[in-house]
């Protein structure tokens, strides 16, 4: 039974120098067109079982879009899956693009979530990033958000960009200490291949903070939002108590979950499909009313299991022990063990890529 929904919306104002999402600046798609072959796709799925908990808007900047086309859309929806029992519908929204107003339009419709992409608190940072806010917009926005009623505010923020030490993140944690939100993702700026940062990294020209300074800025961030009471429950996540994300649980519990729009993926029945990465193609393949999907593999059993290893080890929840009866040598010191599972400690979360690398030459050998 799939149980999140998740819609892409590739719209975006600008294009940020690290982001790998597929997002367009001059989309070749109205708002409201793209809208209407989302529906259209979903209808091309009649197939499918839908046990619904959870929707999700993420993009893309789906903040871009006026909260008035979400009525429209969420309506259109309910005419083909059933929403009575979806619990948690979040949106991603830029500090920039919402005001009070636009908030309090979106909790009418029964958005209970806000995931605003604050990215730095300083100043400094966020030119860096190359974003086009400023701090005091982001605080507005977390501000007209609980206004109209949010309590589920969480905050994306990013760690280890050029010129970030561990004074400014600090700094950062400070601020972040009063803006009373209920969730906080902070990810690792990773320089992706096909990105400026990417671009400028390979050649030498990007200066990040050593992997000592990124071990220490993780700790920092992980004591810091425990001791504010959050609770670290995957690798980059931090709720307080009641307020972990319901959508992203689907992810790392290896639950069913669907999703339209460009480049989105999904996880049905053992299947993992993704859709095209190319905004021209998936207009065109919708509306010939083919799916327009670009990648599809089954998940044997092996696979299945890595699969679940994979997302589930980024959690506190942890695997089972029995998928993972002995650990590879070397990799005993990164985990801890509670109730027949197998967890990683902190160590561990900073080297997850290279443990999992081990953990799949052992399934697969
Ligand atoms: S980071 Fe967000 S706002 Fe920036 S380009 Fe990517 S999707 Fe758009």
């Amino acid at each position: 039974m799939v149980k999140g929904l998740y819609f892409h919306v590739p719209f975006c104002s600008y294009k940020c120098p690290y982001c790998d999402f597929v997002s367009v600046v001059d989309a070749p798609v109205g708002h409201e067109e793209y809208f209407s072959l989302l529906l259209k796709e979903l209808s091309l799925y009649q197939d499918l079982n839908f046990y619904l908990k959870t929707l999700y808007f993420g993009g893309g900047t789906p903040s871009s879009v006026s909260p008035v086309l979400y009525e429209k859309f969420l309506g259109g929806l309910s005419t083909l899956v059933d929403l009575s029992r979806v619990e948690e519908v979040t949106i991603e929204c830029n500090p920039e693009s919402y005001g009070l107003e636009d908030f309090r339009i979106l909790r009418s419709l029964g958005f209970n979530r806000v995931s605003i992409g604050v990215q730095s608190l300083r100043e400094e940072g966020l030119k860096t990033l190359g974003r086009k806010h400023s701090v005091r917009d982001a605080i507005m926005s977390i501000k007209n958000a609980q206004k109209a009623g949010f309590e589920n505010i969480n905050i994306d923020l990013i760690y280890g960009y050029p010129g970030q030490g561990l004074e400014e993140l600090r700094e950062e944690i400070e601020i972040l200490s009063c803006l009373g939100v209920s969730h906080v993702s902070f990810y690792l700026l990773t320089p992706y291949e096909d990105t400026q940062f990417g671009q400028l990294y390979q050649r030498g020209l990007l200066s990040l903070p050593d992997q000592d300074t990124l071990a220490d800025m993780y700790q920092l961030i992980c004591e810091s939002l425990e001791s504010m009471g959050f609770l670290h429950y995957e690798i980059s996540n931090f709720a307080l108590p009641g307020f972990e994300c319901k959508h992203n649980l689907i992810y790392w519990t290896h639950e069913e979950f669907f999703g339209l729009g460009v480049s989105a993926w999904s996880f049905v029945q053992n299947e993992r499909f993704g859709n095209t990465r190319n905004i021209k193609l998936y207009i065109h393949k919708v509306k010939q009313e083919q799916k327009p999907i670009e990648y599809w593999e089954k998940l044997k059993d092996k696979e299945k299991i890595y699969d679940y290893i994979f997302v589930a080890l980024r959690t506190s929840l942890g695997v089972d022990k029995n998928l993972i009866p002995q650990l590879p040598e070397g990799l005993e010191e990164f985990f801890t063990e509670e109730k027949g599972k197998l967890k990683l400690n902190k160590r561990g979360m900073l080297l997850i890529n290279e443990i999992l690398l081990k953990l799949r030459q052992e399934i697969f050998t």
